[in-house]
């Protein structure tokens, strides 16, 4: 299987033959076999009876669905664990994404890219999606590093190994750029035509600020310090610390030089606050560490294996068994996107 398009829906049965029918003709024209996956997000608007009575039309077509709606990022984490292409298409299903793009996305990942994502250069979204988008990509563009203009654009096409290598959920489909970067592939941008939605409305409120606001420093936690969290709470641990002891001790050579009392004076509860703050963020540090050694011995992946004695496991995503890939030193070869 070439490829692989993903298409999370919720509530878009008016959207999905024009769709299906747009992405059947361009998909046709490369001579290649792929497959969509449409994930039904828990609609109720009778997009599952449409599906049953189509599927035979749309002989490409599978059909996953949730009990009930769950997000985006359960939709297409869905979506790619049971992709069985090489490459991996992600467009909503809204028709606001164009499949005639595609040959553009797939030209530029073929430039040795692994996940290629959309640039909406002219959003066709009112204001009040289109400038807290603007905020939100430009904070997220300056902490992390990932230098694109619309990390949350739907429209996207990934190597294999890079969907199989990232697990989305709660609403971290904003950050997946900066989740496959973190991972070591290679991210670009290409300016892509975007059309004003036709059908339906928008699945996203205001809310998503919020929700979009935690993710972020979810994002900025994991991507900084999920393998070494004593490193984060040690330091502030240390900082606080060290502040209320040089406190403390300040005091006790005032006291020792005669100045009394100090237990009523404000800077002497600061220095104790400060000391016993630290050390509970020590203690929250050493706990995390020990949760996340724990991983090492459950979670199989945990560092970014790109070849193994000259093969390569990229393009596959699958990394093969110890016998194929020839001997390893020691230790398990551990799977990929388990
Ligand atoms: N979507 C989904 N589950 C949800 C919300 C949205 O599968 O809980 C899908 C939706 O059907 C669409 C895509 O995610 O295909 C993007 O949603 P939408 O167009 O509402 O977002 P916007 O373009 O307004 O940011
Ligand atoms: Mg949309």
């Amino acid at each position: 299987m070439k490829y692989s398009i993903v298409v999370p829906a919720y509530n878009e049965k008016e959207n999905l033959p024009e769709l299906l029918s747009s992405i059947k003709e361009i998909m046709n024209s490369f001579n290649e076999k792929y497959e969509v996956i449409l994930v039904d997000d828990g609609s109720t608007d009778g997009t599952r009876e449409w599906i049953k009575a189509s599927l035979e039309k749309y002989p490409f077509l599978t059909y996953i669905r949730f009990r009930k709606n769950s997000g985006k990022s359960a939709a297409l984490q869905a979506g790619f664990d049971h992709a069985n292409g090489e490459i991996i298409i992600t467009m909503d299903a809204d028709l606001q994404d164009d499949p005639a793009e595609i040959p553009k996305l797939l030209a530029k990942l073929e430039e040795r890219y692994d996940l290629v994502s959309c640039w909406k250069e002219k959003r066709q979204d009112p204001i009040s999606k289109t400038l807290p988008s603007k905020i939100f990509n430009a904070t997220v563009r300056w902490t992390t590093k990932v230098k694109l203009h619309d990390m949350n654009c739907g429209f996207k096409v990934y190597r294999r190994e890079v969907v199989k290598n990232l697990k989305i959920y709660g609403e971290l489909h904003r950050f997946i750029p900066v989740l496959a970067a973190w991972n070591g592939f290679s991210v670009t941008e290409v300016p892509v035509k975007h059309h004003p939605r036709k059908y339906g409305r928008s699945k996203f409120g205001w809310e998503r600020f919020f929700k979009g606001f935690f993710d972020f420093l979810t994002v900025l936690f994991l991507t900084r310090f999920k393998y070494r969290p004593l490193h984060l709470f040690g330091g502030i641990g240390l900082l606080f610390s060290l502040l209320g002891t040089i406190i403390l001790l300040y005091l006790s050579v005032l006291w020792v030089g005669g100045v009394r009392p100090i237990g009523n004076r404000p800077l002497f509860f600061l220095g104790i606050l400060l000391v016993i703050v630290g050390i509970q963020f020590f203690s929250t540090g050493f706990i995390a560490d020990m949760i996340v050694s724990g991983w090492f011995h459950t979670e199989r992946v945990f560092y970014p294996l790109e070849e193994i004695d000259g093969i390569y496991l990229k393009q596959s995503g699958e990394i093969p068994d110890q016998e194929s890939a020839g001997k390893t030193s020691g230790g398990e070869v551990p799977e990929r996107g388990s």
